[in-house]
């Protein structure tokens, strides 16, 4: 058995949607952030490297269109990816909702004219979508329809440690909001925030799962520079998780989800230069492999101690997947 056939992908979500390989393409749209232009709070986030978030590639004066294009120009050439022939729009950096209606109206019509693109998923946060923003996405024609929140912690006091600027109850209304409206809806969670412990992110883990969710972005905290993170580490008043740690963790975590969910990431990709801590952040292949082994050798899977607990259901449908 392959081990990643012990969690549902989301590339294989996306695959099994549409029929075929889909390739994501990060777009930058450079929304802003409520949390750092002083309409909650200045600063953002204790961990907030908005710097190293996104491709760059708006920062070097690309338009959405242009970003797409770039990709595409890459892809048309990479002997893995040059035959695919449909692609998704993720709107990553930043907080893709925050503004006016006008402002997301603006990015619906340029997603709509993106060459090959079969579907987006926006990132943002939980306090910047309303009815009307939920309706416009879901009223897009496409066949595939992603909002992912940034929850990270279900627990009000972690939130208020980390200056997130929302309650974990205001997560929750988000995700009821962004399903009512037939979006799919992915939660990015966080593990190792100041003043968790292993049990604190598997109770977050177990409370989003009994939301609507379709899927779940799991990542470890990162120290990066320029944060009031890298104060906190820099003092001692914060100290990373080991690599084993979070291996140990995440195969904890994910025979808690539903078979249903896809799993949009086991860990955060490197903040290259941006990275201060911990060091292992920087493999993120290892990291992969050490969670599909750790797995594979404790006999478990996504979903085994909920909706799945006698018999693994990801060799089946891979082996499916794989004919296509
Ligand atoms: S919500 Fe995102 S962009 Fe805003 S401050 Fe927090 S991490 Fe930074």
């Amino acid at each position: 058995m392959k081990p990643h056939y012990l969690y549902y992908s989301f590339d294989a979500w996306l695959k099994n949607r549409h029929g075929a390989k889909v390739q994501k393409i990060s777009l930058d749209g450079r929304f802003g952030c409520p949390n750092r232009d002083g309409t909650i709070q200045h600063g953002g986030c204790t961990f907030c490297n908005a710097d190293g978030s996104g491709s760059g590639l708006m920062q070097k004066g690309l338009s959405i269109t242009e970003q797409w294009q770039y990709w595409l120009d890459k892809f048309a050439k990479s002997d893995r990816l040059k035959n695919t022939k449909n692609f998704l729009a993720y709107m990553q950096s930043y907080s893709n909702t925050y503004g006016s209606l006008e402002k997301l109206k603006n990015l619906t019509d340029t997603l709509q004219n993106l060459e090959k693109c079969v579907g987006f998923s926006v990132g943002t946060r939980p306090d910047c979508v309303d009815e009307e923003k939920l309706r416009l996405l879901a009223s897009l024609p496409f066949q595939t329809k992603w909002i992912e929140f940034g929850v990270q912690s279900m627990h009000d006091r972690t939130l208020e440690r980390i200056r997130r600027g929302h309650s974990a109850e205001c997560s929750k209304q988000a995700v009821l909001l962004a399903h009512k409206h037939g979006l799919n809806v992915c939660v990015h969670l966080m593990a190792g925030l100041p003043g968790e412990n292993s049990a604190d992110f598997l109770n977050t883990v177990q409370e989003v799962c009994r939301l609507p969710i379709d899927g779940v972005k799991l990542h470890g905290l990162y120290v990066c520079k320029n944060t009031k993170l890298e104060e906190e580490y820099k003092n001692g008043t914060y100290i990373p998780m080991q690599e084993e740690e979070y291996v140990n963790l995440i195969c904890d975590a994910l025979p808690l989800i539903p078979s249903h969910i896809a799993i949009h990431r086991l860990t955060a990709d490197s903040q290259g230069d941006e990275l201060i801590a911990p060091g292992w952040a920087k493999l993120k292949g290892h990291v992969v492999r050490g969670i599909e082994s750790l797995l594979f050798q404790e006999g478990k899977w996504q979903g085994c101690q909920n909706d799945v607990p006698s018999e693994n259901p990801y060799t089946a449908l891979y082996k499916k997947l794989e004919r296509l």
